[in-house]
């Protein structure tokens, strides 16, 4: 989290911004940002030490639950105890392999956490946001929900449906001030990545030093690791004002991965 938000706008008072993984990584930037800018944000996370910590730091609170469990998702009490107008679908894992070794059982629990669970979470929290007639849905997508990689079978089918999701919220919920979108970063720098750099080097049977270059930045035109911070910026912004007209868009930031 980038200490100098403080001098930012409170462009989103009054609003509650629920942000799902929100313990690590992109989430946890995105939890301070959209707090920093004024939201109430309930960190979510199946971690309770890391989601208990997110929340103490930016003044919010915090809720535990797996993902991959649909009855802890519906425990969660969605549109009474818990209730939000900003939903940010980030939770998510990365499982390497190649299909014919790939566990079904691990394909299964991706889908639910990357696309059961935002389908879950929409489909709880909608209702408050349309009696309130104002809403946000960013869904953090990846430039694997456009592109494909090979031995991530289970994570760039849940990416590319979660694009099909965020399209269809944006339908129904165009005409009652709610918008989806989704955030497509290529690598940023995050715990999730430094665990796959050491998955592609054995995947790929090479060293982990050549796995940055050779590998995740081959097709990259900005050679560098994206900053979690600059994804949070991207969230916030679809969430602030005039935006009212930005949806069902799929927003790439990429390094100009997809560009070729
Ligand atoms: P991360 O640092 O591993 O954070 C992911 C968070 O989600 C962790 O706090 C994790 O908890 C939580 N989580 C995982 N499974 C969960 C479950 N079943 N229930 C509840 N929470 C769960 O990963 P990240 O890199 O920030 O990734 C966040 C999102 O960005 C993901 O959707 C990812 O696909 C997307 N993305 C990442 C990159 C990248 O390069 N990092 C690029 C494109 C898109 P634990 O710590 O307990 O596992």
């Amino acid at each position: 989290m980038d200490p100098d938000q403080s001098h930012q706008s409170q462009q989103l008072a009054g609003r509650t911004a629920l942000v799902t993984g929100g313990g690590s990584g992109i989430g946890r930037a995105v939890a301070g940002r959209l707090a920093a800018d004024g939201a109430h944000v309930i960190v979510l996370d199946r971690n309770e030490a890391s989601a208990r910590q997110v929340a103490s730091e930016i003044g919010g609170e915090h809720l535990v639950a797996d993902l991959g469990d649909r009855d802890a998702i519906d425990a969660l009490g969605l549109g009474t105890e818990v209730r939000a107008d900003i939903l940010v679908n980030n939770a998510g894992l990365q499982h390497v392999a190649p299909i014919e070794d790939f566990d079904p059982d691990t394909f299964a629990l991706i889908h639910r956490v990357m696309l059961q669970a935002p389908f879950l979470l929409a489909r709880g929290l909608l209702p408050g946001m349309y009696a309130g007639g104002w809403g946000r849905i960013v869904n953090i997508s990846s430039a694997h929900g456009h592109r494909a990689s090979a031995y991530k079978v289970a994570y760039v089918s849940a990416k590319h449906g979660l694009e099909g999701l965020s399209k269809v919220i944006a339908l129904e919920g165009a005409v009652r001030g709610v918008t989806s979108n989704t955030v497509c970063p290529g690598y940023v720098r995050t715990p999730l990545v430094e665990a796959q750099i050491a998955d592609q080097a054995t995947t790929h049977g090479i060293a982990e030093e050549d796995v940055l270059r050779d590998v995740m930045l081959a097709r990259a035109a900005v050679k560098r690791l994206i900053e979690p911070d600059e994804v949070a910026g991207l969230v916030a912004f679809l969430c602030g004002p005039g935006t009212g007209s930005i949806t069902g868009t799929s927003h790439l930031m990429d390094g100009g991965w997809t560009a070729s």
